[in-house]
């Protein structure tokens, strides 16, 4: 067993090994040691003279412990028994039947239905320092020179949970940005990776060169796919990188899947230019999907705004999220079907209440295409299909074009269906172990076969009764147990009753067991019948999953279909309950937003918590705003704001305002300044400054950009000259479409002499002694002297807010604060004696006065308190 032990492991790598054996599976050397730290098991060993290191579970606890396993970036190969332990001969025969890791699990309990899980291999280009090196490798990616040159990147992603599979090509500046918005889970290198390319910080594999090879990939995907060249996928352009990343991916799930592929049954072209350019940097810090804080999907924009009604939905709104649209018409195409589902309430609520019966068909479908359904699955599939001709009902209602073609393409499987209705009973269980799921009336030998099997029950418990009144032993009962099928149980109270005929099978502590020819003839009858039903339960079921996967294009055509649907209504929805509005789309370098809010702030907070605001970005109030105001004034949420509506906008979504009127992006941007943002790793500033570079070098005139608190994590003056800079070079060089958040006063300066700039500010009240904050966006910088302002406000002591207020007024006098020293530090003098003076000194003021005069022995409490009561009222009188 060992050997076969060691067989096993050597098939499955740098994995830990499950290995089943019984009821357990097993780790056995290092893995054992792994396993019993991470999750805590007992190290044992099998036996005491050779003392290998053991730790093992209870097979049905298979699936929480791979799940926390691969949450912890292992990967885990897991080895069955492939032989049944009752007729095998010898040792039972053991495979590696998956290979479980991040970017490979397709197991429901392990994967969160709403985001899709996707697995990406990147193959670098080839430099020419390493071509040379790498003769042995094979042609192909090495082919090109050209592309090594330009540094152009392969990239393709698939889920094997839905069989989506993408390929596209990316340059090396952009790859980390890609990589983050499609949140992967694994991703897939060669061995030649260049590991001063830093990736994200996700579990990353390295596969051999040669699964990165050219040749080698296209003959796996031509395979695959059936087809004689890729050039229908519209893939070739991409170059040799590209296809060699799919080959790798395709490859690597081939070796984890052990298993048929069906559902990857075509390469999507993912083309760039037809999305909103969103790096990194912007996606971490507008909250798409996850928060900064907590990494959370809940609290981010996807996890707020999401109604769908099936995993499906959510997962097409999450695509949609990460990949807005760039162009017009797609987008409109969306918004006219959301208008539609937003007017025609009935039409949304009957659609909606329609997709909550449908299953995650994506899911089902790979599950029938890998070979591993189980008879519920296909019930579930019978199920959703029975669906859609109550949506394509619904649909026909509709007129935008998106919706008929949703109708018109969906695709009820009808024979598909009623086979698997009349097939399947309603409640199928998860296995096919018990038997018992195909339905009566499907089959005529298997009803047969039941009925042998009942009658042969049925006989057996009159046969009990029967027996009891012969032998007059009450408590005679029939039991059944796998040594010796059904047998009589008679308890030795009753031990003088037994007739001479009955056979003694066995003698338990207080009873004895018989059996009776009779008993046998029966017991034959039953169980062979069963035995035979079994089978022919489970012949129908390959049969039905061969059936249903000869149908897995059709029924992922229509889980896409389901899915746009079931996002497209989700967004419908969100847009009545939030009350959006939809947005005009033009080409004009314009935004106009009356009322906006921002998305998820107007969902979490209470109603009408949120102060709308409103936003016009145009040549006569300019491109170019600035916002200043107190800090917790609402600056950030502004301009994330405006940024959030205008990608809402383009994923075809209405937006949180009363009206907008939005220009199409090309790219948005958001960068948040050091100080605001927890990074890890590199200097914060220097993070600030690469990610700033990135907006100034690929920004076009098309772009969205907002920026928070840029130039904020140097020293003053060295920052307010970036951000200066920064400014003037977005105006005159750019001309982008800009959002500027900044304590940095001294920009609003700016205004005067660029024509594009203008300065916002956020209002701050005073009120009972409070800061109330407006959150009202209004035209005019922010009072100079907010920040002492505030410090006031909170509760600072005078002193301090009158010394910091002189500080100022010298600074601004000539910016220099060591020139100044001095006279700061002389000023200082002279206010603290004046300070001192007016608390201590001898004061002349009329409340002083009388205070001296009066005479306190001669005071009564409630005098006292009159008193106390009138030169309060006095001194606010003055003031
Ligand atoms: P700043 O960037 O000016 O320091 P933030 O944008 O971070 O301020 O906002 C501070 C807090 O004020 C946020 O936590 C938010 O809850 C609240 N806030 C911001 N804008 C609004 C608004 N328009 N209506 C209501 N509350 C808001
Ligand atoms: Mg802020």
């Amino acid at each position: 067993m060992m050997r076969q032990y060691d067989d096993a492991k050597q098939a499955c790598g740098d994995a830990l090994l499950f290995f089943r054996m019984g009821d357990f599976y097993e780790l056995f050397h290092e893995d054992a040691k792994v396993v019993a730290k991470v999750l805590g098991l007992n190290l044992t060993s099998r036996d005491k003279s050779n003392a290998v290191p053991m730790a093992g579970f209870p097979h049905h606890q298979l699936d929480s412990y791979l799940g926390k396993l691969i949450k912890q970036g292992f990967r885990v190969a897991v080895c069955d028994q492939v032989e049944d332990p009752k007729t095998a001969k010898g040792l039972v025969k053991r495979e590696v039947r998956q290979i479980v890791s991040p970017g490979t699990i397709t197991d429901e309990a392990l994967l969160d239905p709403a985001i899709s899980n996707y697995l990406v291999a990147v193959c670098p280009p080839i430099s020419n320092k390493k071509k040379s090196r790498a003769k042995s490798q094979p042609p192909g990616i090495h082919a090109r020179g050209e592309a090594a040159a330009e540094a152009i990147f392969g990239v393709s992603w698939a889920d094997i949970s839905t069989g989506q599979f993408f390929v596209t090509s990316v340059s090396q500046n952009r790859l980390n940005d890609l990589l983050a918005r499609l949140g992967a889970s694994e991703i897939l290198i060669p061995d030649r990776w260049d590991d001063s390319f830093a990736l994200p910080d996700i579990m990353h594999t390295t596969r051999p060169d040669w699964c990165f090879g050219e040749k080698t990939a296209t003959e796996l995907l031509l395979k695959q796919f059936k087809v004689a060249s890729l050039e229908g996928f519209g893939v070739v352009d991409f170059g040799p990188q590209a296809i060699s990343a799919a080959g790798a991916v395709l490859d690597y799930v081939n070796e984890t899947q052990k298993a048929s592929l069906g559902h990857f049954d075509h390469l999507q072209a993912f083309r760039q230019s037809e999305f909103v350019e969103i790096d990194a940097a912007t996606w971490r810090s507008l909250e798409i999907s996850q928060t900064i804080r907590s990494g959370d999907h809940n609290g981010s924009l996807f996890g707020v705004i999401d109604r769908s009604q099936t995993p499906m939905g959510s997962r097409r709104l999450g695509d949609w999220l990460s990949n807005p649209l760039t162009n017009t018409k797609d987008v409109l195409s969306r918004h006219d079907a959301v208008e539609e589902l937003v007017n025609r309430q009935s039409v949304r609520n009957e659609l909606r209440d329609s997709l909550k019966s449908i299953y995650d068909l994506q899911r089902l479908v790979s599950r029938v295409a890998t070979g591993r359904p189980s008879p519920r699955d296909l019930s579930s599939i019978a199920k959703s299909l029975a669906i859609i001709p109550t949506l394509q009902e619904k649909l026909a209602k509709t007129s935008s074009d998106h919706l008929q073609r949703l109708h018109v393409e969906l695709d009820p499987c009808t024979s598909l269906k009623v086979e698997l209705e009349k097939a399947l009973i309603d409640s199928c269980p998860i296995s096919t172990k018990d038997g018992g799921y195909i339905a009566s009336g499907f089959e005529p030998r298997l009803d047969e076969l039941r009925n042998l099997s009942k009658g042969g029950k049925e006989w057996i418990a009159k046969y009990q009764k029967q027996i009891c009144e012969q032998t007059g032993i009450p408590s005679l009962k029939v039991g059944y147990n796998k040594v010796f099928g059904f047998y009589l149980e008679v308890t030795h109270t009753h031990r003088d009753k037994i007739p001479a005929d009955f056979i003694r099978k066995q003698t338990l502590k207080n009873a004895e067991r018989f059996i009776t020819p009779e008993l046998k003839e029966y017991e034959e009858k039953v169980v062979s019948a069963d035995s035979e039903a079994e089978t022919l339960e489970l012949k129908i079921f390959e049969q039905l999953r061969e059936l249903t996967r000869s149908h897995t294009g059709r029924l992922k055509a229509n889980a896409d279909l389901i899915a746009q649907l079931d996002a497209l209504a989700g967004l419908a929805q969100l847009a009545s309950e939030q009350g959006y509005c939809r947005p005009t789309m033009t080409d004009e370098g314009e935004t106009h937003i009356v009322e906006g809010r921002h998305p998820v702030l107007d969902i979490v907070e209470p109603l009408g918590a949120f102060i709308p605001n409103d936003t016009t970005i145009d040549m006569d109030q300019g491109f170019l705003h600035l916002i200043t105001g107190p800090n917790m004034a609402g600056k950030s949420t502004y301009i994330r704001q405006v940024a959030l509506i205008s990608l809402m906008a383009q994923i075809g979504s209405f937006v949180p305002a009363k009206s907008a009127k939005l220009s199409m992006v090309d790219k948005i941007f958001a960068r948040v300044g050091a100080s605001d943002e927890l990074s890890k790793g590199q200097s914060t500033f220097m993070v600030e400054m690469t990610e700033t570079a990135r907006i100034l070098n690929t920004a076009t005139n098309k772009s969205l950009v907002i920026l928070d608190e840029i130039g904020r994590g140097t020293s003053t003056y060295d920052g307010v000259s970036l951000a200066w800079a920064i400014v003037e070079y977005l105006h005159d060089q750019i001309g982008c479409r800009t959002l500027f958040a900044t304590h940095y006063h001294e920009l609003t300066e700016l205004e005067r002499d660029f024509a594009g700039v203008a300065n916002f500010n956020v209002a701050v009240k005073e009120w009972d002694e409070k800061i109330v904050f407006l959150h009202k966006i209004r035209p005019g910088s922010a009072d100079k002297s907010y920040g002492i302002h505030v410090a006031r406000l909170a509760g600072v002591p005078q002193w301090v807010n009158r010394r910091a207020e002189q500080i100022l007024e010298r600074l601004e006098a000539s910016g220099d604060l060591e020139e100044n020293k001095a006279a700061i530090q002389s000023s200082g003098n002279g206010s603290r004696s004046e300070f001192q003076m007016t608390l201590f000194g001898p004061v002349s003021h009329p409340l002083v006065d009388k205070i001296k005069a009066l005479d306190a022995n001669d005071l009564t409490p409630i005098n006292a308190l009159q008193m106390l009561h009138e030169w309060q009222t006095e001194l606010s009188e003055k003031e």
